[in-house]
């Protein structure tokens, strides 16, 4: 089960993606309003304003330790969408990144009632997505019992909560399988409400969706708070946004232009340096009328692609070569014959598939200079050994210049793989858990569980 799809991907077969030989293979997802009206607003207004200390500040909003919580009923929304295995738990990492919140209000003496949704039921009771394995998986973390509520509302939630005493661990089962969640029913927020005496969101990963467990209950407790992985994420990607330390660079890839545009938009005018590298590349290469073989290319964004680059200035930096491929298998995940050319150079029936060795030089030195880094997107088929070192070496560069004292921020699922991939994880300053919520704060766009949270 593989969840974090951003919603800003691939619109489908029929879409504008061209790629000759390689079809789209992200899920579909719903388009968004600024794609149904068309066009894109213009290039001299960022798409909102950069995140100032405002209504999405943690130095804004209340923080878990600056409530009261001991002896109280606290409901905490966290982002327990974990990929299970044959009834267990393959990765526990979700459940790591929130114990810093369940630990802390265990020792306050509250009573701790965590709720989560676990993949996409459809708002129907479904075994395969029960969060029962949860609840033993974190119960082996914490090194104590953790119950399990048989519903999230209700009778079996209300009496489990009843039987709690300070200190105690409860889950409530899986909040998608009543359809009401995700529809922001205020009945059903209101019942989970009931449950407790204050709320803490610890789900930055949900926080982008206005859900009863992460934006509607906010209406009918008196005090809704960030716990700690929320505030993290924010202090980070808020931080970088609202003052970076500079220079500041960005480095957006991945494979289309228009998954990334908002992000483009919004970065622009306060970056540095922004690289560009992965799939999009191309569109820009062909909108400065370069010939770019059979590489991927969004041809209803040349115009778009023209723009940036002429608004952008020498902020943009594109690469000077590629790796290209007379043949991409990606379902094998094999490349055939490759070879480093120019952008200039690129034959009419290769594609390009990675960021070729000055290029990677290129961006290293950048990145390597700059006191902030925020990294979205794969510059390179990365899924594929042979077209993966240049979004290795940018994951290597970050480290490098973390180790010289640069912020460093990772956010989104691909880029925290290829991170991962390298070895570098654990050597940059932030690996945001949000995949499409780190992608729509990087936007510039309110986070509606975060605006929900209760003003100091
Ligand atoms: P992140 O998850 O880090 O936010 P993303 O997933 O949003 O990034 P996508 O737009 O989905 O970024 O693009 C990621 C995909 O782009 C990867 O699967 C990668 O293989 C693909 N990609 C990168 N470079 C190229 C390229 N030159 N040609 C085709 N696909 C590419």
């Amino acid at each position: 089960m593989r969840r974090g799809v951003s919603p800003l991907r691939c619109r489908g077969p029929g879409g504008p993606l061209e790629w000759p030989g390689r079809r789209c293979r992200h899920v579909v997802q719903k388009p968004r309003m600024a794609d149904l009206l068309g066009s894109d607003p213009p290039l001299s207004t960022p798409a909102r304003p950069l995140v100032k200390p405002g209504p999405m500040s943690t130095q804004r909003k209340l923080f878990v330790e600056d409530i009261q919580t001991a002896g109280k009923r606290v409901i905490v929304r966290v982002d327990f969408n974990v990929p299970l295995k044959d009834g267990k738990v393959e990765s526990d990492k979700r459940l790591k990144e929130s114990l810093p919140t369940i630990k802390y209000l265990k020792e306050k003496g509250a009573k701790v009632i965590l709720m989560s949704h676990l993949g996409r039921p459809d708002g129907k009771r479904n075994p395969d997505f029960s969060l029962r394995p949860v609840a033993d998986a974190l119960a082996a973390l914490l090194g104590s019992p953790v119950s399990f509520a048989d519903d999230c509302v209700g009778a079996p939630a209300e009496s489990a909560v009843a039987a709690l005493k300070g200190g105690d661990v409860l889950l409530l089962e899986n909040l998608r399988f009543h359809a009401q969640e995700e529809a922001n029913d205020p009945g059903f927020a209101k019942q989970l409400a009931a449950l407790a005496d204050v709320y803490v969101n610890d789900a930055f990963g949900s926080a982008h969706r206005a859900h009863a467990s992460t934006e509607g209950i906010t209406k009918f407790v008196p005090q809704a708070a960030s716990g700690y992985l929320m505030k993290k994420e924010l202090d980070y990607l808020g931080g970088a946004l609202a003052e970076p330390k500079r220079p500041f660079v960005a480095i957006i890839g991945g494979s289309k232009v228009s998954g990334k545009i908002d992000v483009i938009k919004n970065l622009l005018p306060n970056v540095d340096k922004l690289l560009i590298g992965g799939g999009m590349t191309y569109t820009f290469l062909k909108a400065q009328g370069l010939e770019i073989g059979k590489s991927i290319v969004e041809n209803d964004k040349l115009d778009l692609a023209k723009s940036l680059l002429a608004e952008a200035g020498d902020k943009i930096v594109l690469g000077t070569d590629v790796v290209v491929t007379d043949k991409l298998d990606f379902k094998a995940r094999t490349v055939g014959a490759t070879k480093v050319v120019s952008i200039k150079d690129i034959p009419s029936d290769w594609e390009g598939v990675d960021a070729g060795p000055d290029t990677i030089e290129a961006f290293r030195k950048i990145i390597i200079g700059a006191k902030t880094v925020i990294w979205n997107g794969p510059v390179g088929v990365f899924e594929i050994d042979a077209s993966a070192k240049g979004t290795i070496a940018v994951a290597e560069a970050l480290a490098e210049a973390t180790a010289s004292g640069a912020t460093t921020i990772i956010g989104g699922g691909d880029s925290a793989s290829a991170v991962k991939k390298a070895g570098v994880a654990s050597k940059v300053s932030h690996v945001s858990t949000g995949g499409g919520a780190s992608l729509e704060y990087l936007e510039g766009k309110v986070l509606p569980g975060v605006a929900a949270l209760t003003n100091k």
